[in-house]
């Protein structure tokens, strides 16, 4: 398709995204598949779009960027927190076949998983719940992606990262403009590193009792 072949060039390969598998799933996943029907004709614009419950699908360059910030290889296991659309589960399914990723609005999470299920993505298990316990069963996790904006890191997700993993995760103040961080975790500590400015829609929590 002739605008997904734009956007790949003019957002991610004319900025700073030069890793081939990531190129290759961008040109491959059908994005206009992940927003609404009505807004279908924006699918492929330079920018987050509504997905209704107060929720967005990122912007193709933010997905792009935190893929190949990640450094997946095929085989990889990868957790994402934050379904959403179910957008970035199905670019990384391109990558490798080992994606788990948590949803903590029921409604979306359901629809994205019938949606990657429709469109062949078999490899992606979608869970509903607060993602901030990460997936305990599944861990430990080559790669962890977090899509919705936190103040700090959740602590189980840090213990479910193997040795020598990756997780990316936007981290600053509720509402306000947030760093993308990138986590790198050796002999059981963790490196942090700043990336860039972003804005994400909040993570939020389930009260516990
Ligand atoms: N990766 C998505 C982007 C979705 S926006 C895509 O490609 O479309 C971030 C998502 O994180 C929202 O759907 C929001 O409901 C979800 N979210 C927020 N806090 C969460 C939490 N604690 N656990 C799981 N999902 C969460």
């Amino acid at each position: 398709m002739a605008q997904r072949e734009v956007m790949v060039q003019s957002q991610l390969i004319n900025r700073d995204i030069s890793d081939t598998a990531t190129l290759a799933a961008m040109r491959k996943v059908l994005r206009h598949e992940f927003v609404p029907e009505n807004i279908r004709d924006m699918a492929y614009a330079d920018r987050a779009l509504s997905i209704g419950f107060d929720q967005t699908i990122s912007q193709p360059y933010m997905v792009a960027a935190m893929t190949q910030e990640l450094k997946l290889k095929p085989g990889s296991k990868v957790l994402e927190i934050g379904t959403g659309s179910g957008y970035q589960a199905a670019v990384l399914a391109e990558i490798t076949d080992s994606i788990y990723t948590i949803e903590i609005v029921e409604s979306l999470g359901k629809l994205a998983k019938e949606r990657l299920k429709r469109l062949g993505y078999d490899a992606v298990l979608v869970k509903l719940g607060d993602g901030y316990h990460g997936w305990p069963e599944k861990a430990p996790f080559d790669a962890i992606v977090v899509t919705a904006g936190a103040e700090t890191i959740p602590l189980p997700l840090v213990e479910q990262l193997k040795e020598g993993g990756r997780m990316i995760i936007p981290i600053g103040p509720h509402n306000g403009v947030r760093q993308l961080i990138r986590v790198v975790k050796r002999n059981g500590k963790i490196k942090t590193k700043e990336m860039m400015a972003v804005r994400f829609v909040p993570f939020t929590r389930i009260k516990e009792h």
